[in-house]
């Protein structure tokens, strides 16, 4: 494999003609699909066309039931929490859709210093984040690419009180195999990186300035990011500039490019919806505004085609639609966020956030309200600390066997949390959670976590397996 891969075809032509002449809307097709989404084995393209065309409410609930199930089967009741932190908004490129475009005059401009920095990863770890996304727009203060390596060794570097940031993924602009090997070595976790829209003539209306008008040079990113020894990479579609039917079965093409080449899909799949971003009329006008319903729709089908991949929700949703996601197939989300850099020291003001927030709520309230709808918040990080990351975590996954790893670590980062950060009322009601889920283990994974959580309740700290 080439690190300078010139692009990643995706064959639109395929797509439209699936989508007009390949649907197979009959409900015993429909069932028969869903029973092989069943066994874990994820989806082809046909099959999730045909899917996406389901508008019979009944079909529709089994869908969703499914996609609960497959859900509750490899992740079982873990929600894994995380913070964005925005450390720049200055950006060289023209995307219509977002408030940090270089035309922008709404906007003001800040890069964070490191002391900046530092701060409000203090804040952070004070509110018992363990996880950081790093995200900057695509310009760097006059030190370049060195700015986002110096932010990434300044975030590891903190710690405060019991806790630190164990680990940072970084959503930044597409970069050389060069830059990303830096990356590689300042031991990021995840690179991510959104397409926004795998149609072509779209993506060139919507970035009219800048790098980003380059739509081969984003589309490989995450080839050089593999080449340089990324093995966790993150991909994304910002949902309303296109139909969102085609962008799923293009995301299904960019992801089979990467397990052909690599052996190994992507770690993460993100689903943003266009939010209102000041000075942008696209924004607050998407041109294929995806409906609530279908939103749901977009999480089920990628929970079944991909079963195995993560899937990210940011607080650009609304507390109700995180809320129903959840158990559709969401397995991360972001809490507590603030989209403008140093907005967690709260010294700087909102006019220079990227979009506006559906989710207002602070950490330990979302940690409350998910302990009470079943889920087990976590903030584990085991995983890439111990080398199980690309295909090494997928040989995991894939037999289930990482459900096993993952819901003590989720407990004892939870009990962490409940110990070091939370309100009086989460921490009750988080030890009573914590109690229900050990007396329903099997006996010997209860011992074993048993032991994990004494030692955390006695003052160790980072107890994973
Ligand atoms: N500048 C880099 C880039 O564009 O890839 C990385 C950071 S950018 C701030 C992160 C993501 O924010 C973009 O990939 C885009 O999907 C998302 N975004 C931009 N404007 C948005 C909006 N109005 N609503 C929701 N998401 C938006
Ligand atoms: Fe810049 Fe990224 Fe915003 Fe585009 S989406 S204007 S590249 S920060």
């Amino acid at each position: 494999m080439s690190s300078n891969v010139e692009t990643v075809p995706i064959n639109e032509e395929l797509i439209s003609d699936t989508l007009k002449h390949g649907i197979k809307k009959d409900a015993v097709y429909i069932r028969e699909v869903l029973a092989k989404a069943l066994e874990l084995k994820g989806l082809n393209e046909i099959e999730v066309a045909s899917l996406s065309s389901i508008s019979d409410p009944v079909l529709l609930k089994e869908l969703f039931d499914t996609a609960r199930k497959v859900k509750e089967e490899i992740y079982g009741k873990r929600l894994v929490l995380f913070a964005p932190l925005y450390v720049s908004n200055l950006c060289k490129n023209e995307c219509l859709y977002c408030a940090f475009r270089r035309s922008n005059t709404m906007v003001r401009r800040k890069s964070l210093t490191q002391e900046e920095v530092c701060k409000e990863v203090e804040t952070l770890v004070d509110q018992g984040h363990k996880r950081i996304l790093l995200v900057a727009g695509e310009s760097y203060p006059s030190e370049g690419f060195d700015y986002i390596i110096k932010c990434v060794e300044t975030i590891y570097s903190v710690k405060k009180g019991r806790g630190e940031i164990r680990r940072v993924n970084v959503n930044v602009a597409p970069l050389s195999l060069e830059e990303f090997k830096r990356l590689k070595s300042a031991k990021i976790g995840t690179y991510q990186l959104f397409q926004e829209t795998y149609h072509r003539e779209t993506y060139q209306k919507v970035h009219i300035g800048g790098l980003k008008k380059d739509f081969d040079w984003r589309i490989t990113a995450m080839d050089r990011a593999m080449k340089a020894g990324i093995d966790d990479v993150g991909v994304g579609i910002l949902f309303g500039l296109f139909d969102w039917r085609f962008e799923i079965l293009a995301l299904m093409q960019h992801i089979h490019h990467l397990e052909e080449t690599f052996g190994v899909g992507p770690h993460t799949i993100s689903v943003p919806r266009l939010e209102p971003a000041c000075g942008s009329d696209l924004s607050t006008h998407p041109p294929y505004a995806v409906s609530d319903i279908d939103f749901r729709k977009i999480v089920a089908l990628l929970r079944l085609a991909v079963p195995y991949t993560g899937i990210i929700m940011s607080t650009r949703e609304t507390p109700n639609i995180r809320r129903e996601t959840f158990a559709l197939g969401v397995s991360q989300i972001s809490a507590g966020s603030r989209t403008n850099p140093g907005g967690y020291t709260g010294n700087e003001e909102e006019d220079m956030s990227q979009f506006s927030l559906g989710d207002h709520r602070s950490l330990d309230e979302v940690i409350q309200d998910i302990t009470q709808l079943g889920y087990i918040p976590s903030f584990c990080t085991a995983c890439y600390r111990l080398g199980r990351t690309g295909a090494d975590f997928m040989d995991l996954a894939k037999p289930g066997l990482i459900k096993n790893h993952c819901e003590v670590n989720a407990l004892s980062t939870f009990a962490e949390y409940l110990e070091d950060y939370a309100s009086l009322e989460t921490k009750r009601l988080g030890w009573v959670k914590i109690e229900e889920i050990i007396n329903s283990m099997p006996e010997n994974r209860r011992t074993r976590t048993e032991k994990m959580l004494s030692r955390v309740k006695s003052g160790e700290r980072d107890v994973y397996v």
